[in-house]
């Protein structure tokens, strides 16, 4: 049975270290926590996840992009494990859109991102993927990645006039959206 975690929150330094690269993709403990990181983003009714905001500092994050109650116009996928991954290329052209984040509650950013980029990782059975990802899926791969190199969107945010509460967020984007 899957556990949920509890989700690191902002001034906890697991989330500003440098994450460790996973060798041994088949560890039981490894993929328990794959389990654990997808039924935690379920019911926190998030897109995605990385292993640092559970306080487990591994190159991993879940990318689980699907509408729900805090994303409601996400695009639907398959929920992803991605392992070590790398941003090889990107697009020239910058995006800037409304990100929030499990360990920031609260709190909405309009947050730059590379609208394309090409990327390689593992998946959990051991497969070496490359692929290319745009737009909304994108910026989640760009988010997480980050929390692997101990960034966090506010660090991306360029004026703290776009910054919102997610309660006026509600009100003024997701009604309009
Ligand atoms: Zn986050």
């Amino acid at each position: 049975m899957a556990k949920i975690l509890q989700v690191s929150q902002l001034g906890n330094p697991v989330l500003r270290q440098q994450a460790q690269p996973i060798d041994d993709f088949g560890d039981r403990n490894i993929q328990k926590l794959i389990d654990n990181l997808m039924a935690t983003v379920a019911k926190e009714n998030g897109v995605g996840i990385a292993a640092p905001q559970v306080a487990e500092s591994y190159r991993l994050f879940i990318v689980a992009s699907r509408p729900n109650l805090r994303y409601p116009h996400a695009p639907k996928m398959e929920p992803t494990a991605i392992i070590n991954p790398r941003i090889i290329a990107h697009s020239s052209e910058v995006v800037k859109d409304w990100e929030g984040c499990l360990s920031i509650p609260g709190i909405r950013g309009l947050v730059p991102r590379y609208q394309e980029i090409e990327v390689e990782y593992t998946s959990r059975d051991g497969k070496l993927h490359r692929q290319e990802l745009t737009d909304f899926v994108a910026r989640i791969f760009q988010h997480e990645y980050d929390h692997l190199d101990g960034i966090v969107f506010l660090d991306r945010v360029e004026s703290t006039q776009e910054l919102m509460t997610e309660q006026e967020y509600d009100r003024r984007i997701v009604q309009n959206g």
